[in-house]
């Protein structure tokens, strides 16, 4: 087999290399059932078995209780942009913070069912920092409050999560989930596509609490109600069933490396190995506050976009893709998910070093 790249993608994204393995094991025939998982019939004993422990694994990794439902849905993050003010923006308002590009787009979706509060931006600094609790303008009487806990493309992070009273949070997490622990019981409703950490694209998870489940409006279609996927277990209508499969073997993989704190702490270490060079350089300059900064990725500035353009060239070179940072931002960015392995980023930092010494 030719050399696995450092693939350094926003998304889809690098997936464990032992589950891409037994995804491989088990194509053709798995488990002695003589077929691929992709054409098996949802319905089946085998299916079902895969079905019921990819959700099993993600309740447990995240310690998410009895009051929640785990949904697997489809049409990416971007559905539930709409999804999520259509079934609870009941009495017509919600309040959103923009963050950036998707909190922006999330905004513009909501906007279309009924009245939007943006009670925080953080625009006017070019989203390269995260509001703080006291510059939130929050309504107490809005139906929910949306907030995108990792924004992909500047590359922040909540480090912190909002005080909202009795108003349901609704976190877009598509890009740190299962990176860190995260106290699930502080939210009523986190989706994510599974695309950056959970395996590949065509499944979003939809962590839900029930009393928001049974809240949402029935009189929207069957399959845009999250009462139609709750009361299936997402069996409703046929499942993206290779992707949860695929994310049931990240989750497992997940666990077998010990967990979401084990997670937090190997994505602290390449995180900082990162950090610390750019803090140290004059020459890369990070582009976000330092208490914002994202684990999962990582933009910087070289001194001119011509170095940046041939930063990318002889990074490709090097064996390293996707650093180019995204078309609206430009720059650099490395995106380094759970899988993302540290030898991967110890190649980028070792680069970067030299890069600089022949082009500073
Ligand atoms: C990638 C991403 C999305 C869009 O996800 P799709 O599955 O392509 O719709 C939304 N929000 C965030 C934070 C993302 O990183």
């Amino acid at each position: 087999m030719s050399k696995r790249a450092i693939n350094f993608s926003a998304g889809p994204a690098v997936l464990p290399l032992p589950v891409l393995e037994e995804a491989q094991r088990d194509l053709v025939n798995y488990k002695g059932t003589g077929m691929s998982v992709m054409e098996m019939s949802h319905r089946s004993p085998a299916y079902d078995e895969i079905h019921q422990t990819t959700i099993a694994t993600i309740r447990t990794l995240l310690s998410i209780s009895d009051d929640y439902d785990v949904l697997l849905m489809q049409g990416g993050a971007s559905s539930q942009f709409s999804l999520i003010p259509m079934n609870l923006m009941t009495s017509g308002k919600a309040d959103y913070v923009d963050t950036g590009a998707w909190s922006t787009k999330a905004i513009k979706e909501a906007r279309r069912v009924g009245s939007v509060n943006v009670a925080g931006s953080s625009e006017a600094d070019e989203f390269n920092r995260i509001p703080t609790q006291d510059e939130l303008q929050l309504d107490p009487t809005a139906d929910y409050v949306h907030i995108t806990t990792n924004n992909t493309i500047r590359g922040t992070v909540w480090n912190y999560v909002p005080e909202v009273g009795d108003v349901p949070l609704v976190a877009d997490a598509s890009s740190n989930i299962m990176s860190e622990p995260m106290d699930v019981n502080r939210f009523g409703l986190i989706y994510a596509g599974a695309q950056k950490n959970l395996g590949p694209a065509g499944v979003t998870v939809v962590i839900i609490r029930k009393d928001l489940v049974a809240k949402g409006d029935d009189g929207i279609g069957t399959m845009f109600q999250y009462r139609t996927h709750a009361a299936k277990n997402s069996l409703y209508n046929t499942p993206p069933c290779w992707p949860i499969y695929m994310v049931g073997l990240v989750a497992r993989w997940v666990a077998s490396q010990g967990g979401l704190e084990a997670m937090q702490r190997a994505n602290r270490e390449k995180a900082n190995l990162i950090y610390d060079l750019l803090d140290a350089s004059d020459f890369y300059r990070g582009t976000v506050v330092k208490e914002c900064r994202s684990l999962m990725n990582i933009p910087f500035r070289l001194p001119s976009e011509e170095l940046e353009k041939r930063f990318v060239a002889e990074s490709a070179v090097a064996g390293m893709t996707n650093l180019k940072g995204h078309r609206s931002v430009g720059g650099i960015r490395a995106s380094i998910y759970n899988a993302m392995p540290r030898q991967g980023v110890e190649t980028l930092v070792a680069f970067m070093k030299e890069f600089e010494r022949t082009h500073g």
